[in-house]
């Protein structure tokens, strides 16, 4: 394997959309590049602790600086799509 950590980023949803935001997201993060207030959910979080060298980006910037660096933290899709679920089963008993 040749990874190379120190070219990834953690890309990270800005605070303002929260639509994208699941359960346990943590607030008070800022990109490293424009300083934008962002958010980032459980699966980056992690990410974050195991990789603390990694850059926090917003979309924005990662997609202008990195944008084959672009990806999801581990297990980020499926804790999207798990909350995605959650939310659809909610607004079903509603
Ligand atoms: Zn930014």
């Amino acid at each position: 394997m040749t990874e190379q950590p120190d070219d990834r980023v953690l890309v990270a949803i800005r605070t303002d959309q929260a639509e994208f935001h699941v359960a346990g997201t943590r607030h008070g993060y800022h990109c490293s590049k424009c300083g934008c207030d962002l958010s980032i959910a459980p699966a980056g979080q992690r990410f974050l602790k195991e990789n603390p060298h990694v850059p926090v980006l917003c979309v924005d910037c990662a997609l202008a600086a990195k944008p084959d660096k672009v990806e999801a933290a581990p297990g980020a899709i499926d804790e999207l799509i798990a909350d995605r679920i959650r939310r659809a089963k909610r607004h079903q008993q509603n």
